[in-house]
């Protein structure tokens, strides 16, 4: 194999290692297939894979944010419920304890309070703060990780590919964009897209979660690592958790891979759309006719 090619298959097989997806690498065999072509005709996208880049950056990343090892987790007080696969939260402080409910809080408040933010040094490089996107009254909530270059030019989250992405998501649950809220753990643009640092991420989140505590959504859709383990307060890998439901604070919290993750990886589309059919029978919605 050309070593340019072999460093990249290397560098997305220690990402998928760090996902904990080792076997679905070592099983991508024609039963998978199956749920994908569902999927697939769900929320179509003939998207190539992309971003050697991000899949490095990923890499790093994903380490960047591991704190301490799987086995080392247990739950804290204040964190969400555990769920049925018997993840549980990580130890330490949980930033959401340290975000309580603010009385009379809107989302025009929280913008307001955030300004023209300084707080942490991903606002050296940003354009645009990143707040959020939807209806204050959304019963559905996603969660990303933070803006990228697209993202970070416009002001709004996920417009890039896999924003589009995720709009076909929203699209094929039945719903239109403008029927759920979209927002991400990190308001400004990580440099190079590199995944949001821990220092960042203890930073910008309490924003998050006041946003979710003002619009008290049904269900949260966690989209991928850094905004599960964030919300969920665990280092456990996602495919640990993936598709398992969780409390947070009186709403459902679900979390599944990320649509970038999506674009590099089209196979995986089978299991979030099975992740996105769970969030559907709670919210009683039908997927949306071809
Ligand atoms: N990826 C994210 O996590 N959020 C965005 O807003 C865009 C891409």
């Amino acid at each position: 194999m050309e070593p340019g090619n072999r460093a990249r298959v290397e560098a997305w097989l220690r990402y998928g290692n760090d996902l904990d997806l080792g076997p679905y690498y070592r099983d991508r065999v024609a039963p998978a297939r199956a749920v994908d072509a569902n999927a697939d005709a769900a929320f179509e996208s003939s998207e190539p894979a992309h971003h050697a880049k991000a899949a490095a950056a990923g890499q790093e990343a994903v380490s960047t944010v591991r704190v301490s090892p799987p086995s080392a987790t247990s739950p804290v007080a204040g964190a969400p419920a555990r769920s049925s696969s018997g993840i549980s939260p990580a130890a330490g402080p949980s930033l959401f304890e340290a975000s309580d409910r603010i009385e009379g809080d809107t989302l025009k408040l929280i913008r307001e309070t955030i300004g023209d933010c300084t707080r942490c040094k991903l606002h050296k490089g940003r354009t645009n703060i990143v707040f959020g996107v939807g209806s204050m009254k959304a019963q559905l909530v996603f969660v990303g990780e933070g803006p990228g270059r697209d993202e970070d030019i416009k002001g709004e989250p996920f417009v890039g590919r896999a924003g589009k992405l995720l709009t076909q998501m929203i699209e094929a649950m039945g719903l239109r964009r403008e029927d759920v809220y979209i927002c991400n753990v990190v308001k400004c643009r990580p440099p190079e897209n590199r995944l949001p640092e821990k220092d960042e991420i203890t930073t910008c989140s309490p924003f998050l979660f006041r946003q979710i505590d003002v619009i008290r959504p049904k269900v949260i859709c966690c989209l991928g690592s850094c905004a599960s383990q964030t919300l969920l307060q665990t280092t456990q890998g996602i495919s640990r958790f993936r598709g398992e439901w969780f409390d947070f604070r009186g709403s459902k919290l679900i979390a599944t891979y990320h649509p970038a993750y999506l674009l590099r990886n089209p196979n995986a589309k089978g299991e979030v759309w099975k992740d996105l059919q769970k969030v559907m029978a709670v919210l009683g919605l039908q997927p949306k006719r071809k």
